[in-house]
């Protein structure tokens, strides 16, 4: 069975789904192949079930990619203001969480239920359960699926990255990509737990479940949040944003008391010098089990001022060298993806092969923790919709 339409667009996640709303608004014939038997799995399982949707404080610089200003056209011209009013249109609860990032009071459940009704309104078709064959383009572009074949002018390419595969993520689109010999930044797992060697692990993860607030830096970025011990390394929102900038052999610095100055008491000449005296300062800031358990392991040379000194420093600058990352299974994102400087970044089409797009999270563009994935994946769907 041969379908025709105006544009078809592969993977029904965020990205996809957007794009198509917004082409099928403006008249198109849109097409929708989604291989898993139900569109936008992802966004179910998103922010704990809440789905943090988008980011009040959305910014390029709030985005990594090999350019950083690939994405500022996209995000420009759709804005979070622009999905806010979409979900207060289909009255969604929501509220802020921190720092600026927006969940559903209920459930994703609701945002996934307005694109598919937004679906509807503009006359999308949606296909399930489609496994796709082989993709091929002479006058157009024929997607042949297991038991249909799809025709059309236009192809978009939203089928994400590799996080998560047991939710559906597969390398499709980096492959199509190299069939159409569009240059691919190497994939990396992003927002992503950090596993630590052997040697740190037997020092620290029996503390897992422990946290503390720190400032966590590599490659010349920060950020202040929660670092949280795991029974085999670091997780917490601190260690998710700096594992994106992370590279294997790289160190990464953690501040384990922003702020603070943990040995200030000795400044009093009657304090004694001792590590008891040391162990209770750690413990008025640091968690007591982690602040005792780093110091057995960072303990003062001696007992001067230098060496007080020396332990300060080491604790705001503490030098862990991960083993590696917990690998795509556990990560909230794809690094790296098809190059920026493939596609047009007010459109998203390729400059090598016109008529095909690539939008979403399989493209080189990757946001911070916060909901700035989900507001490349709208904005970028959007660009491209408006151009099909
Ligand atoms: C556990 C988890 C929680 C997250 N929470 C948040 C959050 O709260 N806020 C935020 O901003 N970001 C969050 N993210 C990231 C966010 O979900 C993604 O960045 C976003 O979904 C990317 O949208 P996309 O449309 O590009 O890709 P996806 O949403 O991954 O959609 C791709 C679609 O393509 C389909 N597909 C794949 N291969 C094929 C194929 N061969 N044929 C047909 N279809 C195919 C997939 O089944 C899927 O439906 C989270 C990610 C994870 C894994």
């Amino acid at each position: 069975m041969i379908h025709s339409f105006d544009a078809l667009v592969l993977g029904g996640g965020a990205a996809g789904l957007m794009c198509a709303i917004e082409a099928g608004k403006r008249g198109r014939r849109v097409a929708v192949l989604e291989h898993a038997d139900r569109l936008g799995k992802k966004i179910l399982v998103s922010g704990g079930g809440r789905c943090n949707f988008t980011n009040l404080h959305c910014q390029p610089d709030s985005f990594l990619s090999s350019n950083p200003h690939f994405a500022k056209s996209a995000l420009a011209r759709y804005t979070p203001a622009d999905f806010i009013a979409l979900v207060e249109k289909h009255g969604i609860p929501y509220h802020e969480k921190t720092l600026g990032q927006l969940f559903c009071d209920r459930s994703a459940r609701d945002l996934l239920g307005m694109l598919e009704e937004e679906c509807r309104s503009a006359g999308v078709s949606i296909f399930l359960n489609t496994k796709i064959r082989e993709v091929s383009r002479g006058a157009e572009f024929v997607v042949q699926a297991a038991n249909a074949e799809f025709h059309a002018p236009v192809l978009v390419i939203a089928t994400g990255g590799l996080s998560i595969p047991k939710i559906g993520a597969t390398a499709f689109g980096y492959d199509l990509a190299r069939q159409f010999g569009l240059k691919i930044r190497e994939p990396r797992p992003g927002l992503v737990p950090l596993v630590l060697d052997a040697e740190d692990r037997a020092r620290y993860c029996n503390l897992s479940g422990v946290s503390a607030e720190v400032i966590a830096s590599c490659d010349g970025r920060q950020f202040r949040e929660k670092m949280l011990i795991t029974h085999r390394g670091l997780s917490g929102p601190a260690i998710l944003q700096i594992s994106s900038y992370w590279n294997k052999p790289q160190q990464i610095h953690i501040d384990l008391a922003p702020g603070s100055n943990l040995t200030a008491i000795f400044g009093d000449p009657k304090t004694p010098r001792t590590s008891t005296t040391l162990r209770s300062a750690f413990r008025k800031t640091l968690p007591s089990r982690f602040g005792d358990r780093w110091l057995a392991h960072h303990e003062p040379r001696s007992w001067t001022k230098a060496a007080l000194a020396d332990v300060e420093q080491q604790a705001h600058a503490w030098a862990i060298t991960p083993a590696g990352t917990e690998g795509f299974e556990k990560a909230e994102v794809t690094c790296g993806g098809v190059d920026t400087d493939e596609l047009s970044a007010k459109t998203m089409e390729s400059r090598k092969v016109p008529g095909l797009f690539y939008i979403g999270e399989v493209v080189d563009v990757t946001g911070h923790l916060g909901g700035f994935n989900f507001q490349w994946a709208w904005a970028s769907g959007v660009a491209a919709g408006r151009a099909l």
